[in-house]
């Protein structure tokens, strides 16, 4: 949950001056000047008196969770995809006028979006996505770690039908803290779970491993129901370091006429 930070101010006079205003704080520390006070008076966070003597500011620090992967040549790609390779095409230590990278991966390469157009033909691709459901509050949903199938059963039970976007934390974020190889035995949503999403209305659905459906499926029946009905799947997100609970979501997909194209996504406590 966001941390806090408090700073006790001495004396009736800063007690009574704080009382009418609003401030915020950046560290935990006893105020001494005037300067300090009008430092922290000049940003956004409230007063409380935790007791006759000392006057108390707290402020909640606005925080933000990047959840996604650096992409980077160790990253897991799903087998079958384009490895990553990052070369550098130009380098000043070589006499080039600038460092210039060049870039070589499929469009699913780390924390990424799928769009329509991966299993639907003709269907809309990244670049046509709305971005108001790509921005926008989201539930962060801890699954037990004894569930390796997300289906309608744990659906139903996790998530409220008011939620319309949602990611799932998994055992598969462990996954991040070992070596980066590919593990065909995350936990995924099946496509009775897909289905039981649709139904509540859901428009983006994440998790925290490289498919959302289990390993090589004969079909892919889950992408399917998700993407036919244009819900946004978010994959390869990182959720070690955040807690359940709802967030405002900013994913924000490189802007390509394709299937799918990394992302960045951060996660923003609500105020
Ligand atoms: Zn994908």
């Amino acid at each position: 949950m966001p941390s806090s930070d408090v700073a006790q101010l001495g004396g009736n006079a800063s007690c009574q001056l704080a009382r009418k205003l609003t401030v915020s704080l950046t560290a935990s520390r006893k105020l001494n000047t005037t300067s300090e006070l009008l430092d922290i008076m000049a940003r956004p966070t409230t007063f409380s008196y935790h007791d006759g003597s000392h006057l108390v500011a707290e402020r909640e620090v606005m925080r933000f969770y990047d959840v996604s992967v650096p992409i980077s040549t160790e990253l897991a790609t799903y087998p079958g995809d384009p490895p990553v390779e990052i070369h550098q095409w130009m380098s000043l230590a070589s006499g080039d006028s600038a460092n210039l990278t060049r870039l070589n991966f499929g469009a699913h390469t780390g924390t990424h979006v799928d769009a329509p157009l991966h299993f639907i033909e003709h269907g809309k691709s990244v670049a046509e996505m709305d971005l108001e459901t790509l921005i926008g509050e989201v539930q962060v949903i801890e699954i037990p770690d004894n569930a390796k199938i997300i289906d309608q059963k744990i659906v139903s039970q996790w998530c409220s039908p008011a939620w319309q976007r949602v990611l799932f934390k998994t055992r598969n974020s462990l996954f991040w803290n070992e070596d980066r190889s590919f593990r065909s035995d995350y936990t995924h949503l099946s496509p009775d779970g897909a289905r039981k999403l649709v139904d509540n209305g859901v428009r983006l659905v994440g998790i925290d491993y490289l498919s959302i459906e289990k390993f090589q499926p004969s079909r892919f029946e889950t992408h399917e129901i998700l993407l036919s009905h244009g819900v946004v799947i978010i994959e390869t997100l990182d959720l070690r370091a955040v807690p359940a609970g709802p967030f405002e979501l900013i994913c924000l997909p490189l802007k390509i006429a394709a299937e799918g194209a990394p992302a960045r996504v951060v996660l923003r406590t609500l105020d």
